[in-house]
This record gives C-alpha cells, structure tokens and sequence, in this order.
C-alpha cells in the first residue's frame, strides 16, 4: 500500500510539474513576497494532488465520490494559485475577479466531501471500503502514472522542470519495487495455497484439493465422458495402529501413494481424505474402466507391506462411483461411492460398484444414521432374545438380547445394519443404554418365576466408561432386579484400546454381583495372556470354531482344549451357533457347559420368549435337551 501510495504521489506530482512549472517559473518581479506566497500555495497543492492520487493509487480506481470532490477542489486551487503567482509575479493580480472563483469553489467542493463523507445513519461508511483489493481497477491508477512517468523521462527537454524528471524516475522505481514485492507475495501465496491442499503425513493431495478439482471434472464431465471416482478404506489399519503404534501407522499410510502411483494415469488424482480413507479421481472413466481399475488397486493393497522391518498384509475396501450418472454433483459422486465403499467392507468383497437402491436410496449409510438417531429417539429399537442352554441337563443358562430395528420403510433390520452406523454416527453408547434397558425390562417378566440371567453385549466405548458399573447397578435398581441378573458380554478386541481401563471396569462389575462374558472368543487378537488377566466368568466359543466340531478334527481338538483351558481358569463355556444336535452332541461329550444356536432356538421377540421359557423343562426335571452324547468318529445313529 505504501509503495503503491508512492507511485501514486511520485507520478501526480511529475505530471502536475510538467504541466505547471518550467524552469523560468519563478520569476522575481517588483512583488518577491507576493510571488514567493504564491510558489508557496502552489507546491502545497500539488503535494495534496499528489496525495489525494496516492490514496486513489491504494483504494483503487473507484468511482469515490470524495475522493474525486477533494481532487477537483485541488485542482481548481492548483490552477487559481499558479495564475494568481503569475499574475502577481507581473504585478497585474487585480482582486476581485474570475480568478478568485477558482477559490471558492475549491473551497465548495472541499466542504461537497465533507459533507458527503459522513457515515450515513451510523452505519460507517456508506460507500462500504470492502477492504479486499482486486481485479484491474486497484492497479489501474499507478499503471497509469508509471506509463506517463516513462512519458515524461522520454519527453524530457530543457524546458521541463527537473523535479518533474525526479519524480518520474522515483514513480518509475516504486513501480520496479512494487513488481518485487508482488513477486514475493504470489510465490508465498502459492506455497500456502499448496500446503493448504496437501496432505501433510502422506504428502498427497487432501480432501479439500480433491473437492476443489473433482468440482471441476464433474462439472464438465457427460454421459459419453463420464468421471469416476474411488473411495478406498484399508482394512485392519487400526489394528496396525493399536498393535503396532501410531509410527508403525503413519509409516503404512506413507507407502499407500507410491505404490498406488503405478497405477494411476497422468490425469488420475489420488487424495488422503483422513485417516486411513483415500480417494481416486478418474477423469474420463466410466463405471467399467473405474472398476477395473479399483481391482488393481485393490490387488496392488494386498501385497505385503513392510513397516518397521515387519511384514504386515492390510487389504483394502473399495467403492466406486461415477458421474453425471448415476452421480449428480461432487457431493453425491462422493456418497454413492462412500455406500459403495461400506458395502463393499461390509461383505468383505474388496471392491464394489455403487447401484442405485431400488427401493428409494433405503441402504444408504448417511441417512441410516441420520434415521438412527430418531430411532433411539422414538423407540424404534427393540431386543430379540435367544436362549442359551446347558448341555449337560437342557436346563436354561442364560438368554441374549440381541438388538433389532423396526425401521418404518426397511422392515427389521439387524446388527449388521444398525452397528456399522451407530459406529459412525457415534451412538453405540446411546444404543448400549436403550438395549440395556430393554434388555432389562424383559428380564423383569420371567425373573421372579426363572432366575434366567440376560445378556447385553458391550461396545468399546461402553467397556473403557468408568460410569459403567455404577450406571448400570442403578439400572438394575430401577428395574428390581439383582446384579446376577444381568450378563454382559463383550469381545476382546473391544479391550485392546485401553486394556487397563477395561480390566478396572470389568474388575468393579464383577466385584458388584453383574457376570461378564468374553464373546466371539478365538475371532480376533485372541490371546492367552488376555484371559490369564481377564476379570470374566464367561467364555463364549465362536461360531466360526464351533460349527465343524464333529465334523473336522483339528476342530474338534480346538474345541477340546479350549474346554480344558476355561474349566481350569475357573470359567464357563458356551458354544456359539450350534446349528444342529449333532454339533451340540459333539460339544457336550467334550465337556462344554452350555450351548447357544439354532439348535435351540433362534432369537425371538420378548413375547415368544416367554412362551418358549415356560414350555422348558424346570432346573430340576433333568430332561436333556440334546440327544445323548456321541463321540468324533463314530457313526451317526440315524
Ligand atoms: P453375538 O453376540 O455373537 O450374537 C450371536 C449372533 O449369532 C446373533 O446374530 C445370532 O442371531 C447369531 N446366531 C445365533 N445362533 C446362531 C446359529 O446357530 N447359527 C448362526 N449362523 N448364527 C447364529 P445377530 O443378532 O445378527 O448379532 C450379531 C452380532 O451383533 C452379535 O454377535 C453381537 O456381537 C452384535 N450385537 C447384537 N446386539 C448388540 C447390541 O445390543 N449391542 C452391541 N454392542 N452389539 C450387539
Ligand atoms: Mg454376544
Ligand atoms: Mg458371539
């Protein structure tokens, strides 16, 4: 501002002593006093000239009404001092003439700006100084003077005042000073600009660099051209995280570009949109070229990284979308492949296309949780609830409350669909206590006549809650019931976030009456030395170990010594998804202690359990449930 201001000044008062002075100006008549006052008024004109244009310099050219009313008031002053110096130099200044007009209305117009200058209604000034300095108008004044500064030095004679050539060449050198300083301040503008649009770990462009050009893409993007764009999730990047730590983490996103980079085309943008969720723009691409080119990333993710010297498989989910069809917008594209993405990590498939839902946009995952958050609201969840029985009598050991959603439009919806966006909406918490409750009031109908414990089954969040016992002893309050009613279940990897704190609150609900169970055991970080420090009383064998019991020897060896191994730590435990009698045969010879599937029931709504409880044979009467235990190997009896 200073230097355009300098500009300004330095170029008006060139011109303004081109045209006013010459070198034989002062000349020193019978009347010294009266010339030299008016030599006096005329260079402090021009230096208000110059000002003026200086601040017009800064502003820009603008149609300011001020600012032009001080300029032609100084002007008119300009032109009456420099007659009158004339005049009076030569002695023949009569007062009273036209002349002195030229100071009146150099004084009406300065008092025009005054006037008009005033904030009108107190709202600062009218005219609105914006601030923000662009476009041509702002560089149109000292463009222009610079130009005439070069005029003068070229039209320089012996006749023009040498203050005039001064002036020009120190507007000329501001200008020179100017370009510099412009310079400098385009290349930091460009370097912020940059590292607002990079990705800072990985280096790769972010989201808001991919937003700025897929706005650009899809925008000129058709039917015959259309853009596609992938969504990638890296499967198991968390547990990298949590196993191996956050360096050993920022290390893997590191290597996602390069090795993706192969792939790519010139004109394809891969973006880190945060965490460990990247995106492909694809120009020119329709569904089949992005597809294809989805499974070579996706084939490229599989291969092995090395992260700290240790190999690490890590894989990936990927959606795919195009634009304009089935995509209108950069917004859409970016949620169509977002449902893609998720579907495509929900049945473990690698990579999916976005298709359209056919029953109006039902299976999309953002109003899932929007329509989520009213459910918890409203009561639209419910519990279905599945008996676990014990193998050695068929005696009834506990029952599962198993979350559903009576969803207006979808129909009942289950955890596969609920989960995963509670997860992302950030309800599992909000939906742990509504299943909690329900849970528990459900137990409150068969309670006093069958002391059938229920179980809940806890999300990470609810199990690191210090709250937790205390919540939930006061939940078991409210509903009259003792702590050994209630069972809650989690699965270990649940634990891994902040183990410690885990173990605390396990330790506390354990230590207030309420059992605990390890659920979906020998799925995920399964480890021994988890159930040597484990607070539980509980173990549940996961379905995917249990099913071939019978079937498969190494799963049944499995099975056996896991048996072993809980009966020794003091716990008890439950087969999971025992499908049919001859897996639960199997399971009770091997000295399992209660088993939960299909077998015995399906999960239930409320009402039908408590038919199904009342049918059961009483602790006592002793009935098995299974029929008699049946070694591996040998025959079926048909
Ligand atoms: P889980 O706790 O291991 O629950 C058992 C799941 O296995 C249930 O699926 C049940 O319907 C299913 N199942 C039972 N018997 C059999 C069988 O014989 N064969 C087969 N193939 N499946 C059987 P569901 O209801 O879909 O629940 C899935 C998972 O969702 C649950 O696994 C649990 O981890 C989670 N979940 C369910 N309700 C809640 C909840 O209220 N809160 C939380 N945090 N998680 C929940
Ligand atoms: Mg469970
Ligand atoms: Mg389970």
């Amino acid at each position: 501002m200073v230097l355009d201001g300098l500009v300004g000044a330095l170029g008006a008062t060139a011109i303004a002593a081109v045209v006013l002075l010459g070198p034989e100006t002062i000349e020193v008549g019978e009347d010294t006093a009266a010339a030299l006052v008016g030599l006096v008024y005329t260079v402090a004109d021009m230096v208000r000239l110059a000002l003026f244009v200086a601040a017009g310099a800064v502003l820009g050219l603008r149609r300011e009404v001020t600012l032009v009313l001080l300029m032609a008031g100084v002007a008119s002053a300009l032109v009456g001092d420099l007659v009158y110096s004339r005049l009076a130099a030569l002695g023949i200044y009569v007062e009273g003439g036209v002349l002195d007009l030229t100071w009146l209305l150099h004084a009406a117009l300065v008092a025009q700006a005054a006037h008009r200058s005033r904030p009108a209604r107190g709202d600062g000034h009218a005219g609105g100084h914006s601030g923000v300095r662009t476009g041509w108008r702002h560089i149109a004044i000292p463009l222009g003077l610079n130009v005439a500064g070069i005029a003068v030095l070229m039209a320089h004679t012996a006749a023009t005042a040498p203050i005039a050539a001064w002036c020009a060449a120190g507007c000329i050198s501001a200008t020179l000073v100017r370009s510099i300083v412009s310079f400098r301040e385009l290349r930091h503008f460009h370097a912020v600009r940059a590292e607002a649009r990079t990705d800072e770990l990985t280096g790769l462009p972010n989201r808001r660099a991919l937003l700025g050009h897929a706005g650009t893409v899809v925008a000129a993007a058709t039917t015959r051209r259309p853009v596609g764009l992938l969504l990638l999730d890296l499967d198991g990047f968390k547990e990298v995280n949590d196993g191996l730590g956050h360096a050993a983490g920022d290390e893997l996103l590191r290597q996602i570009g390069p090795r993706l980079a192969a792939e790519l085309g010139p004109v394809d943008m891969l973006a880190r949109l945060g965490g460990d969720e990247f995106a492909v723009l694809v120009p020119d691409a329709d569904v089949d070229r992005a597809h294809e080119l989805a499974r070579r990333l996706h084939a490229r993710l599989r291969e092995p990284f090395t992260v700290e010297g240790q190999r690490l498989h890590v894989g990936a989910s990927i959606g795919v979308a195009t634009a304009p069809v089935p995509a209108a917008g950069v917004q859409e594209l970016l949620r169509c492949a977002d449902v893609a993405m998720y579907a495509a990590k929900a049945a473990q498939e690698g990579v999916r296309v976005y298709l359209p839902d056919p029953r109006g946009g039902g299976g999309d995952r953002l109003r899932t949780m929007e329509e989520l958050r009213t459910a918890l609201e409203t009561g639209q969840l419910l519990v279905h609830l599945q008996p676990q029985v014990r193998l050695s009598d068929g005696t009834v050991a506990g029952v599962e409350a198993l979350v559903r959603w009576q969803h207006p439009s979808r129909g009942l919806l289950g955890p596969a669909e609920i989960l995963p966006a509670a997860e992302q909406a950030g309800l599992m918490q909000p939906l742990t206590d509504v299943v909690l409750g329900l849970a528990l009031e459900a137990a409150t109908r068969w309670w006093t006549e069958r002391s059938v414990p229920v179980s809940v089954n806890l999300s990470a969040a609810s199990v690191t809650d210090l709250e937790l016992p205390t919540t939930v002893i006061r939940r078991l309050e409210d509903h009259g019931l003792p702590p050994e009613a209630l069972t809650l279940e989690l699965v270990e990897d649940t634990l891994m976030a902040d183990p410690d704190r885990g173990r605390t609150v396990l330790g506390e609900l354990r230590r207030l009456g309420v059992r605990t169970s390890i659920d979906d055991y020998g799925t995920g970080y399964s480890s021994l030395a988890y159930l040597r420090h484990l607070p539980a009383d509980e173990l549940k064998l996961d379905r995917s170990l249990t099913a071939d019991v019978g079937r498969d020897q190494r799963a049944t060896a499995i099975a056996g010594h896991t048996v072993a191994l809980v009966h020794a730590l003091g716990m008890t435990l439950v087969a999971e998804g025992v499908e049919d009698d001859e897996t639960a045969a199997v399971l009770a010879a091997l000295g399992c202690d209660v088993a939960q599937g299909w077998a015995v029931a399906r999960p239930m709504p409320v009402e039908q359990l408590l038919g199904w409880l009342a049918d059961r044979p009483a602790p006592s009467s002793g009935v098995p449930v299974v029929p008699a235990p049946r070694l591996p190997g040998q025959p079926v009896p048909r």
